[in-house]
């Protein structure tokens, strides 16, 4: 089997083979760009080496060696030859592109023999030495796990003795010191010397960047971004471009359009006499990519061309790195750039607008996951401008976030979890701020330009931050920093302007966000092109407009229970669970039912005639009736009862498994009398709307909830069609209505057909049936669910993301059994996973006739809709 691949072997078409940096690498090769050569060693050797335990196997590793003597013949140079030595990089790649995630090693190759050599014959002792010491640094850390701070506590040392602020003020003997410093470290933590050998360092290096697939950070990314487990990672090897050989070289990354806009235009930064991570890593403040011009003429000509063409290679905005040595442009990476959400439709509506991609490629290349940022509010314009910034920094990733100051992830994390919104302030961010940062509202840094890890990450996560505020004065110690004349303390209020750069004392009101402009664009193509209907889930009045603002047509599911525990008429319905008789019962129902039939008046007319499906009561009782003492004392009081006897009823509806327990359809069949003043309300609400809209096609959708048998359903649904005709002969009226029932119990699923014949409509309620089919439930499963990620036995939590393979085997059984039992019958689902882009897919997939979600998610379901139909 072949493992390894030459660049001038692949393209871009190998992206499953050789990840997503070695097919790209292999396609410039391919058009002729200026790429170092090298080889790729493939993803499926990433699965072979977990497979065999963590080992790189003896034909994986005779591959890899025959690669390394074509890569000599290629570049006319030696791996340890001390004439003429080849340095390569160790990089990661993945399929999907996961930025800083996984590990890359640079000057691989050195040692001490070679690096005196180098330095001799080039005549450059310093950049000789900065390599050095930077290969055994990263080495040290990637590959050994020895933590990254002792290197740089060392180098801080250094800095401070020689009384200097950047690493590029210290010298080539300082360097030199360094790496003997840094050798020593590396003894002393592992009790072995520094690898001298080439190829052990190559092999060492490739196994940590196949380990580094498996690291923590990797981990909560995958799972954040579906990316499968089982994809593993490439690796390539390459040889060294260098950008720290003096003035006349440099490193930098740019993007043909910028990644928080979308305008299009050259956009990045550039270090000179530089390598690597130093942009992104906020060592030193680079320069604007323009500002390469003055010092880089040729080159940066040549990138401006290079950039046209990948652009029209790729017809996508592309993120790249490049270095410059001698004056000589290198290209070292190219992938479709990650950009926010707002940027993401601009550009897709400028390329159709170029004529680069049409309509269906444009709906195609959003994100549905990521629409979701710019449906959260944004500051009020007014109260923005009243308001006066303490600082600006760059608005690296648009928003906005108010909250309280944290100062590490850990606290983000935990404040979060408290509840609290929090803004993470940090001098910069790692990738081990990961976690806290998904925690936060929003992030501040001292440090670090657009493309710094905490700009690059949050734009992926839609997260607002600012960054590179050098106003700020921070002591993370002691938790506290100034600004514009003010400190701030951990759990003072701020609010950051993630697209101005703007930062401010206190919280600013924010407001709703609209679909306008190129949103309104793209959403008119998706509607356009998709075959699944979407529908929101929703309650109350304000919701179902807020959903119809957002493109919902319809309601899926009203949780009429909400509805219940308002304090005017909990009241009510705990004297009504509290009765003894069936007129006590009927004569508390009585008290709800014009509240009900308010509500529901109020959701058909937000709606505006769209369908409407309303679920009769759900839970169990037990959770209506009051807790504290004072409140039974008047429940105790209205029922003309004592408090004892009021604490025995609350004590006999306690239950050992209420999820399993007296709720559903089950409540219909003991108490028919709650489901026949649901129906009156339903109905007579239908009634009075329809009289002010007589062109609306009103018709109510009952909706039973938890059916397991046919026969249940029949024994309610007798009631709902009783109570409803004789009001609606009463009212002399001609309304329809629906009644059906909600597929939450997998016996639902299996009796289908049986179901189906007294059902005018299927609903999945995947949340139910998902914790029904699992036979967990989803409120205790947050225990062990990280046992379960850990181990892989879950990459995704199955109340999130549908778990196709069984929750939805069940559902395709139920709707196989149930289209032909009634061929009238439409099915949605309402679960959770109605607004999952995945789930969609899937649910268009299996014939859904529509997704209902809550209110913010429609519009992520109509685009996941249509990309699901193109
Ligand atoms: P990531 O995926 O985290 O960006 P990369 O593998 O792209 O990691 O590499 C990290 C840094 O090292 C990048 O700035 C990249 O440009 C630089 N780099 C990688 N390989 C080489 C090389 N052969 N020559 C010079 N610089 C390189
Ligand atoms: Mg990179
Ligand atoms: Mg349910």
């Amino acid at each position: 089997k072949k493992w390894v691949y030459l660049f001038s072997e692949g393209n871009a078409d190998m992206r499953e083979l050789l990840g997503g940096k070695g097919a790209n690498l292999a396609e410039m090769t391919k058009i002729g760009l200026p790429v170092p050569q090298g080889f790729t060693i493939t993803t499926e050797a990433c699965t072979q080496y977990y497979e065999d335990g963590r080992e790189i196997n003896a034909e994986i590793q005779s591959q890899i060696n025959d690669y390394i003597a074509e890569m000599e013949k290629i570049t006319g140079k030696k791996f340890g030859d001390k004439e003429n030595p080849l340095l390569v990089s160790v990089r990661s790649g993945a399929r999907a592109s996961m930025p800083g995630m996984m590990d890359t090693i640079l000057n691989l190759g050195l040692n001490e023999d070679v690096v005196k050599v180098l330095a001799e014959k080039s005549n450059n002792p310093r950049w000789a030495w900065d390599c050095y010491r930077r290969f055994i640094q990263m080495y040290s850390d990637v590959v050994m796990e020895v933590g990254k701070k002792y290197f740089e506590e060392l180098i801080d040392k250094m800095k401070e003795e020689r009384g200097v602020k950047q690493d590029v003020d210290l010298t080539a003997e300082d360097l030199h010191e360094l790496a003997n410093q840094f050798k020593a470290e590396y003894k002393e933590k592992l009790g072995q010397d520094f690898p001298s050998d080439p190829k052990e360092q190559l092999m060492g290096a490739i196994k940590a960047v196949f380990r580094s697939w498996d690291n923590p950070r990797a981990n909560v990314y995958r799972r954040d971004n579906d990316i499968p487990y089982s994809w593993g990672t490439a690796v390539n090897v390459q040889s060294m471009a260098f950008g720290n050989m003096g003035d006349d070289c440099g490193t930098g990354v740019a993007f043909t359009r910028d990644p928080a806009t979308g305008e299009k235009g050259l956009f990045g930064e550039f270090l000179t006499n530089a390598q690597g991570e130093d942009v992104v890593a906020g060592v030193r403040t680079p320069m604007h990519i323009n500002e390469m011009e003055q010092k880089f003429p040729e080159a940066f000509k040549q990138f401006v061309d290079v950039c046209k063409t990948l652009e029209e290679h790729y017809r996508d905005m592309q993120d790249m790195e490049f270095t410059v040595e001698h004056g000589k442009l290198y290209m070292l990476q190219t992938r479709n750039g990650k950009r926010t959400a707002k940027a993401a439709l601009k550009i897709a509506c400028d390329l159709v607008d170029e004529g680069m991609r049409s309509e269906k490629e444009a709906v195609a290349m959003i994100d549905p996951r990521n629409l979701d940022t710019l449906l959260h509010p944004q500051f009020d314009q007014k109260a923005l401008k009243a308001a006066t910034p303490l600082g600006k920094g760059l608005g690296a990733s648009p928003g906005a976030a108010c909250g309280k100051v944290v100062f590490t992830a850990e606290d983000a994390e935990a404040w979060a979890e408290r509840g609290e919104k929090v803004v993470l302030v940090r001098l910069e961010t790692s990738p081990e701020d990961i976690t806290g940062m998904k925690s936060s509202q929003g992030i501040l840094t001292v440090r670090g330009g657009m493309t710094s890890h905490a700009a690059v990450v949050a734009r992926g996560m839609g997260k607002c931050c600012v960054s590179g505020l050098g106003d700020i004065v921070i002591d993370e110690a002691a938790k506290k920093f100034s600004l514009g004349g003010q400190t701030f303390h951990e759990g003072d209020p701020i609010s950051i302007d993630g697209t101005t750069g703007n930062v401010y004392a206190g919280i600013i009101p924010t407001v709703d966000a609209a679909i306008v402009g190129e949103f309104g664009r793209i959403m008119a193509w998706a509607d356009k092109y998709r075959r699944l209907k979407v529908r929101t889930n929703a309650d109350t009045p304000t919701d179902a407009k807020k959903a119809r603002e957002l493109g919902a047509e319809g309601i899926g599911l009203c949780r009429t229970e909400h509805m219940f525990f308002d304090p005017e008429r909990i009241a009510a319905f705990r004297e009504m669970i509290c009765s003894d008789t069936l007129e006590e019962r009927e004569e508390a129902l009585a008290k709800i039912l014009p509240y009900q039939q308010k509500d529901f008046e109020a959701l058909y007319e937000a709606m505006e005639g769209n369908p409407v499906t309303i679920r009769f009561l759900d839970p169990p009782l037990h959770e209506f009736v009051p807790t504290e003492e004072a409140e039974i004392k008047k429940l105790a009081d209205a029922k003309h009862k004592t408090v004892q006897e009021i604490k025995d009823i609350i004590a006999s509806l306690h239950e050992f498994n209420p999820m399993m327990g007296h709720r559903g359809c089950r409540l219909a069949v003991t108490y028919p009398e709650i489901a026949a003043m649901q129906t009156k309300a339903v109905i007579r609400a239908a009634i009075a709307v329809k009289k002010n809209h007589p062109d609306w096609k009103l018709v109510p959708e009952i909706m039973i909830p938890l059916v397991s048998e046919d026969k249940e359903l029949k024994f309610v649904k007798k009631t709902v069609v009783e109570t409803a005709d004789a009001e609606i002969k009463a009212a002399g009226s001609d309304l329809k209505y629906e009644v059906g029932t909600m597929i939450e119990i997998p016996r639902a699923c299996v009796t289908a057909d049986a179901i189906a014949k007294d059902a005018d409509f299927f609903c999945f309620g995947t949340n139910d049936l998902t914790q029904m089919t699992f036979g967990f439930s989803r409120d205790d499963a947050g225990k062990f669910l990280n046992a379960y990620y850990d181990t892989k036995i879950f990459e995704n939590d199955p109340f999130a993301k549908l778990d196709q393979v069984g929750v939805g085997k069940l559902m395709k059984m139920a709707i196989e059994l149930g289209r032909p039992a009634n061929k009238d019958l439409h099915i949605g689902i309402c679960g959770e996973h109605g607004g999952d882009p995945s789930s969609v897919e899937f649910c268009d997939e299996i014939g859904l006739d529509y997704v209902s979600c809550s209110p913010f998610r429609v519009p992520v379901a109509r685009l996941a809709a249509a990309q699901a139909a193109i």
